[in-house]
């Protein structure tokens, strides 16, 4: 057996840091060079769905996730003027082969962290070009530094340099859509107020998601709405709570007891991009929001980068020193779930927002069931054209 594969993870969000375990956990030495001078995330809830927590369990993280998180019954729907139920979707009866957690993103973070050995992190290392040959990569960082690896791997987000490097740079697709995100102390409101389930509240142009994180201190509030324009240069921007309750001003008077606590929020702007085909070139490729940015309204952009980081690890330690048939098969594994999901997300976003009142269905069962590490990413995956 050769020596050590030497992997570079340019971001340490999420899916850099989840690659980071994985990848060790598989005996490959990695490496997360992140722009910041701390891992950070923005104050807001996160929901990890049974097919990421999958991974997060195979890591050895499930407890922490539980520990810090909330684990909800049900994902359930109702209609925001009336209250009406419109779905429900049992969660906690293990119908998926693990548990649906939301938890803090911070809390998350510092859990994925965790799992990583601090020599392996490298902040305030902002990488502002990246190269290939056929047998190994380089990057440049904005202090003058240097770096090679046996491959390199875009955990870089949504306007990701390592994607324009391979693809040419263009700006992602503003969806029509903005969405504010807040948390409520639990204590702000009437005991038994917010139900132990994620609800998805639905009404015309828009949903507001609420669910418990931090073991039930804090709610957690996604609202997404459809606007005709996007004026902020910035895309993501503090949000008032004023024009927070005016934009949803008439929901249901339980719903709205709900928003009236908020104090603080964010405003964004809500981007995605379209599915994309192929994800690598010689040693270099894409994983998360770099390569698959999607609408929230299935809350699988996050997931979806854990799906990534454990398959691409799976891959890379199947194929040895064979990182053009690992990343073969990598692709052949993903881009086609990554892309159902991507679309469904879109899709769905209009279903909720369409919705008559009556119905407004969510289809996640394929989504859930999905087991990144057991899921075959064997050679017969492996697509038989070489790539570009
Ligand atoms: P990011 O989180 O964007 O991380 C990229 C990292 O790369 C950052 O740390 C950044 O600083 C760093 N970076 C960027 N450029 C460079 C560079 N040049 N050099 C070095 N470092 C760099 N997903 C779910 O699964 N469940 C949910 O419930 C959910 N809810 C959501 C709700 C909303 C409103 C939104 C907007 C998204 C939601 N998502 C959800 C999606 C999820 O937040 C993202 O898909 C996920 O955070 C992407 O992780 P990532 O690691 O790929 O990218």
């Amino acid at each position: 057996m050769g020596r050590k594969l030497r992997i570079a993870l340019v971001g340490g969000g999420i899916g850099g840091l989840t690659a980071a375990a994985a990848l060790s956990r598989h005996g490959i030495e990695a490496h997360v060079f992140e722009q910041s001078s701390e891992l950070r995330e923005i104050g807001s809830g996160i929901g990890i769905s049974a097919n990421a927590v999958k991974v997060l369990r195979r890591l050895g993280l499930e407890d922490a996730l539980r520990e810090r998180g909330f684990e909800p019954e049900a994902s359930v729907g109702r209609d925001w003027t009336t209250a009406r139920a419109l779905f429900r979707l049992p969660l906690k009866d293990g119908r998926f082969g693990a548990p649906h957690l939301n938890i803090h993103r911070a809390d998350l973070l510092k859990i994925l962290a965790a799992g990583v050995s601090p020599a392996q992190i490298h902040l305030d290392s902002r990488c502002v070009a990246v190269s290939s040959c056929d047998h190994e990569a380089a990057l440049a960082f904005s202090d003058g530094r240097q770096e090679e690896a046996d491959l390199v791997v875009g955990c870089d987000g949504i306007r990701s340099l390592v994607r324009a490097t391979l693809h040419g740079a263009e700006a992602p697709r503003f969806t029509g859509n903005v969405c504010w995100r807040a948390l409520i102390p639990a204590e702000t409101l009437p005991p038994g107020h917010v139900p132990h389930d994620v609800t998805t509240w639905v009404g015309p142009s828009g949903h507001i998601i609420t669910y418990y994180v931090r073991g039930g201190q804090l709610v957690n509030v996604v609202a997404m709405r459809e606007t005709t324009k996007w004026a902020d240069e910035c895309w993501t921007a503090p949000g008032s709570p004023e024009e927070f309750l005016t934009a949803y001003a008439d929901v249901h008077p339980h719903l709205l007891t709900v928003l009236s606590k908020v104090e603080d929020c964010l405003k964004w702007g809500l981007f995605d991009r379209d599915p994309l085909q192929i994800w690598s070139n010689r040693r270099v490729t894409l994983l998360g929001d770099a390569a698959h940015p999607m609408l929230p309204a299935l809350g699988q952009g996050a997931a979806m980068a854990i799906e990534d980081a454990y398959v691409l690890a799976r891959a890379l330690s199947s194929a040895r020193e064979d990182i053009g048939l690992a990343l073969r098969a990598y692709e052949a594994a993903r881009v086609p779930r990554t892309t159902q999901v991507q679309l469904a997300s879109r899709k769905q976003a209009e279903i909720f927002h369409q919705h008559s009142g009556r119905s407004a269905d969510l289809r996640v069962d394929w989504i859930y069931h999905y087991d990144p590490t057991s899921i075959p990413i064997a050679a017969s995956d492996v697509r038989a054209t070489d790539l570009p």
